[in-house]
């Protein structure tokens, strides 16, 4: 099963809250909130289980945050991402007919070039619109 084979390729132990949540980010290919899938997982895993699997994907490199508009925080699979290093940045989208958040994988965050003495941890760029399947 392939959501088995991935846990095991970044070294993380199969739990059902892990396979479920996995395996819901492989079918929603869009970016998901906490509370989206503490609506769908099994009732048995309560939100301090969910926010772990979340914590341990994110720090794994499995997935990426998303900042959509209103700053809820939602996730998405990463590509190729290790370990602490995470090593993309992309455009997001937000489809205002549909509301679904999605990753432009192909399209990178312009450059910024700053002033003097500032430094870039990290990048976030989201543009709001309408999607290719809503248009
Ligand atoms: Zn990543
Ligand atoms: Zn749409
Ligand atoms: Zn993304």
């Amino acid at each position: 099963m392939r959501v088995k084979e991935i846990l095991s390729d970044y070294d993380l132990k199969s739990t059902s809250c892990r396979n479920e949540v996995l395996s819901m980010f492989l079918k929603a290919n869009q970016a998901l909130g906490q509370s989206d899938i503490e609506k769908e997982v099994d009732p048995s895993h309560d939100r301090v289980t969910v926010y772990r699997t979340l914590k341990t994907f994110l720090d794994k490199g499995l997935v990426h945050k998303v900042l959509d508009d209103a700053g809820i925080t939602k996730y998405a699979l990463c590509n190729e991402c290790a370990e602490n290093a995470h090593n993309h940045e992309h455009v997001h989208f937000k489809c205002e007919i549909c509301g679904q958040t999605s990753c432009l994988e192909k399209i990178a965050i312009p450059t910024v070039n700053l002033p003097k003495g500032y430094k870039i941890m990290e990048k976030n760029l989201l543009i709001q619109g309408v999607c290719a399947k809503c248009n």
